[in-house]
């Protein structure tokens, strides 16, 4: 599919958006990429939605990225004998390990590893931080607690723990069956939920062993405070608002989601922004102002990615919302001030020189009429080097792996067409000047940049720039190989 924005779209799928028809139109409305959640949905309903997003990606000859997102260490209470209590400011609410159905005194927390890491006067939130308690007295399988912020606690709600790292593994049995799963039917990236230290991000690497990119997600402070040494070992990052909005004050996650969308594009690793990013479209076909307005702030700060979640998964108005994404992108990405500001956010490291050449085929887009910049790329590495350079004009990644394609349809700009494997440079730049031509991107005569590494098969090893004519005759008179 060619796009009009550089900007990527990951859209969730859930109950209202698991058939062939709206997988197809949410793709062709504009989402790049499809996330499911590991959370909810049967192994079965998974399986049916992975099915039919690769036949829609077959059907339309356009390569579409995957992401499954594990649910992680997600703490919940027990279940109720009511079903729910009230909890009231003031009053005490106990937890403990005794699976008796709860009162409005008491409910289980069935992980004695949270008991083991209480320090007095920890907070707990439950209910999406809407219930906050404070410990007053714990012991091995219980703390008593005096309740701060009061309100309804039913079955199964959820329960965060903001001020302490928990000696939780990274991966719950259910999480490993799920990567295991997901793998296996062959998605493209996995997602972490509350990554709390880069080892969570190192074991799971471990059990996707190559077959899945990671990608970590921010929502717990500890994560917050070890963000490098995560990115460091991360191959992509989510800034998941929701729970960073729970376990912190909701106003520390702007300038924190400003900080990880720069020092993702830094590194050169995809970013996506997530979480009511369009909320109210669940049940509304208009987003509110400030919606389209946090929107089209991720985009300008240079985010690779923006989520929806619900919106998509559940709500009234998928198609709506993708658009609304679209359209928004198109707008921001159309503005003169946007090409200012992510001009003056690059950063100017000239490291390597990899980091020279796509710094240089960004230059020459700028002050000539390239059309395109093409890179030819096996593991995606030169791709992502001249995605972090933003260049105005469109890149178009051609590889021989269909993995490396989907992967990098979370990246900023990218464009990715699958390709027969090369041997030598100049096929690399037929095949270039003949997507550029095929997309839609140049016409006969106009120019081209192309960068790639050779050898072929070895990663990271950019180190060719050629301004080639979209003329398949001219290339091979013009070239000296
Ligand atoms: P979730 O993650 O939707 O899986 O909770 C995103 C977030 O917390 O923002
Ligand atoms: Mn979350």
């Amino acid at each position: 599919m060619r796009r009009h924005r550089k900007v990527k779209i990951v859209a969730t799928l859930g109950p209202a958006s698991s058939t062939y028809d709206m997988i197809r139109k949410l793709h062709e409305s504009g989402a790049d990429v499809f996330r499911l959640n590991m959370s909810h949905g049967t192994h079965d309903e998974l399986r049916e939605r992975h099915r039919i997003i690769r036949q829609v990606e077959k059907d339309l000859d356009s390569p579409i990225g995957i992401l499954a997102d594990l649910q992680g260490p997600k703490l919940r209470v027990g279940v109720f004998a009511n079903g729910e209590e009230e909890l009231v400011a003031g009053e005490s609410f106990r937890l403990d390990l005794d699976e008796t159905p709860g009162t409005k005194d008491r409910v289980c927390l069935p992980h004695p590893e949270i008991f083991a890491a209480l320090k007095p006067q920890t907070t707990l939130l439950v209910n999406d931080g809407k219930i906050r308690l404070t410990v007053d007295k714990y012991g091995k399988d219980f703390a008593n607690c005096t309740v701060v912020t009061g309100g309804t606690i039913s079955n199964r709600k959820g329960v965060n723990v903001p001020d302490v790292v928990l000696p939780l593994a990274a991966l719950s049995d259910k999480d490993r069956e799920d990567l295991e799963f997901a793998c296996q039917l062959g998605v493209d990236w996995l997602a972490l939920s509350f990554v709390q230290r880069p080892q969570d991000v190192e074991e799971a690497r471990a059990f996707a062993a190559g077959r899945a990119a990671i990608l970590s997600k921010i929502e717990k402070p500890a994560a917050v405070k070890a963000f490098e040494e995560i990115l460091a070992v991360s191959d992509g990052i989510m800034v998941a608002r929701g729970d960073l909005g729970v376990e912190l004050p909701v106003q520390n996650v702007p300038p924190i989601q400003k900080r990880l969308v720069r020092e993702c594009r830094k590194a050169a690793k995809p970013v996506i922004v997530a979480t009511q990013m369009l909320e109210s479209m669940i049940e509304s076909p208009m987003p509110t102002r400030a919606e389209v307005s946090d929107v089209a702030n991720a985009i300008y700060e240079g985010a690779d990615a923006v989520m929806l979640s619900a919106e998509s998964a559940a709500g009234q108005y998928p198609i709506e919302a993708v658009t609304t994404m679209d359209k928004v992108a198109i707008e921001v990405e159309d503005d003169p001030n946007y090409s200012v500001i992510i001009s003056a956010s690059r950063s100017v490291a000239r490291n390597t020189v990899a980091d020279s050449i796509v710094s240089a085929a960004r230059e020459i887009s700028e002050a000539t009429e390239i059309r395109a910049i093409c890179c030819f790329s096996q593991s995606g590495t030169t791709a992502l080097l001249v995605a972090r350079e933003r260049p105005g004009v469109p890149i178009i990644a051609l590889s021989p792996l269909i993995g490396t394609a989907r992967r990098l349809a979370l990246s900023w700009g990218v464009n990715c067409v699958l390709t027969s494997p090369v041997e030598r440079f100049k096929m690399a730049v037929v095949g270039a000047v003949r997507a550029a031509l095929t997309l839609g991107y140049a016409k006969e005569h106009d120019f081209v940049a192309v960068t790639a590494g050779v050898p072929f098969n070895v990663k990271g090893t950019t180190n060719i720039l050629r301004v080639a004519p979209c003329d398949e005759k001219l290339i091979f008179n013009t070239d000296p190989e």
